[in-house]
């Protein structure tokens, strides 16, 4: 498992610019609101605290979110802190040691790859007030070798993972001291053993998101699969509508028997094309080897296509519908999910707005993500379930935890997943 993974930690001196300095610190403030108010929640008496980070974020994820200008991910990371910390306290009393309810005051912000990035000579950090970009203050090239930055954070064989941001008050400096994941590291000079194979009853759930469409490829699912064309259904619809005006206007009693027949020979051809679609959108699932395949709520689907012709509905509808019907002989099962905000929604790290859609074209205001829009709303679909599963709203089978199928493989959100009520 990833967490089994040696660790290294480099500290890195940070050159933060001076009119960004105090986005650092309303960071640090707000984070360590975040953890002091979840350690007061969760430590309720000496001999009864909440350990459990889920629970912790299903209770005070929104007020936080009200509380702070915080993104997602800081918010979580904050309420994390603070679970650590009090569980760690709960050890020490079950060992009859003494310790009291966990205060955060040290200068202390916690980032992932989702707030930050890390590059070769800067980092990237979020604040309430968006990035910042901080250079690394390094040691000349040739002087880097024996030093940890360059024998780990250098190095391909190691990865950064995460960062904590520190502040030195006497100095007036900021410093990064990025964690560092080797995963193929070698022991004793044999490779790491594969991790144990969970039971059957810990089995890894994997999930397909699909995201549905009336314009571009009518159904885009999270592992960036591209299925039929909406555009071309459309086109095949209007080329119809238009040949039954035209005989209408005839009125003859040949062309009446014309229309009824091009209409059944249409209903019969989009049935079937949708019938190919929905065996694509199988194929998809079971290449991707899910368990289940994950829409947005029918009466949403409805909804967003009112706009759309009855015969817009008809085939959405239909196609859900078919799915149903055929999987119903399979291992396969289909669910839904709220679909507020997923378009809106970066995948990537969670940030939500408006201007972070433009027609097909997805750009996260905050982190930079770039991606087709449809396949960006097909991975917060299956993300958003995941999280179900994750908080307990949904059981399939008795997941222990929840994965998402990818498109570069899955993605196990147990230990990283960003909470998918993030927009009610
Ligand atoms: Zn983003």
């Amino acid at each position: 498992m990833d967490d089994d993974a040696p660790r290294r930690t480099v500290p890195i001196k940070l050159d933060v610019p001076e009119q960004r300095r105090g986005d650092l610190h309303q960071t640090k403030a707000q984070f360590l609101h975040c953890a002091n108010r979840t350690s007061e929640w969760a430590w309720r008496y000496d001999d009864y605290c909440i350990t459990s980070k889920s629970k912790a974020e299903d209770t005070l994820y929104d007020d936080l979110r009200e509380e702070t200008d915080l993104t997602a991910n800081l918010v979580q990371k904050g309420i994390r802190r603070a679970i650590q910390a009090v569980t760690g306290g709960v050890e020490k009393l079950k060992k009859g040691e003494k310790t009291s309810q966990p205060h955060f005051d040290s200068w202390s912000v916690v980032y992932d790859k989702r707030s930050a990035t890390f590059n070769a000579d800067h980092a990237t950090l979020s604040t309430p007030n968006g990035r910042v970009t901080a250079e690394y203050v390094l040691p000349p090239v040739d002087e880097r070798e024996d030093t940890p930055f360059g024998q780990y954070y250098e190095s391909d064989d190691w990865d950064a993972s995460s960062a904590t941001l520190q502040y030195d008050e006497q100095e007036g400096t900021f410093f990064l001291h990025v964690t560092l994941k080797n995963p193929d590291y070698e022991v004793d000079g044999t490779e790491r053993q594969e991790a144990e194979l969970p039971d059957d009853h810990e089995k890894n759930g994997t999930v397909l998101g699909v995201d549905l469409n009336v314009t571009g490829a009518l159904a885009v699912t999270s592992t960036g699969a591209f299925i039929g064309s909406a555009d071309y259904l459309n086109h095949k619809r209007d080329q119809y509508e238009q040949r039954r005006g035209k005989l209408q206007q005839t009125g003859t009693r040949s062309a009446h028997l014309t229309i009824k027949s091009i209409g059944s020979a249409f209903s019969e051809w989009s049935l079937d094309w949708l019938h190919n679609r929905v065996n694509d959108l199988i194929a998809e699932a079971h290449n991707a080897d899910v368990d289940g395949i994950i829409f947005e709520n029918l009466d949403y689907i409805r909804e967003n296509i009112a706009n759309g012709s009855k015969f817009q509905q008809w085939a959405y509808t239909k196609f859900v519908e078919l799915i149903q019907y055929k999987v119903e002989s399979t291992a396969l099962f289909v669910d839904f999910v709220n679909p507020a905000y997923t378009s809106q929604r970066c995948s990537h790290c969670g940030f939500t707005h408006e201007d972070n859609r433009d027609d097909k074209q997805f750009a996260c205001q905050d982190c930079g993500y770039e991606a087709n829009a449809d396949y960006n709303a097909a991975k917060n679909i299956a993300n958003r379930y995941c999280g179900y599963i994750h908080r307990g709203q949904k059981s399939r089978g008795g997941w222990a935890t929840s994965q998402l199928a990818l498109k570069s493989g899955t993605l196990n959100v147990n230990g990283d997943y960003t909470p998918t009520e993030l927009l009610g």
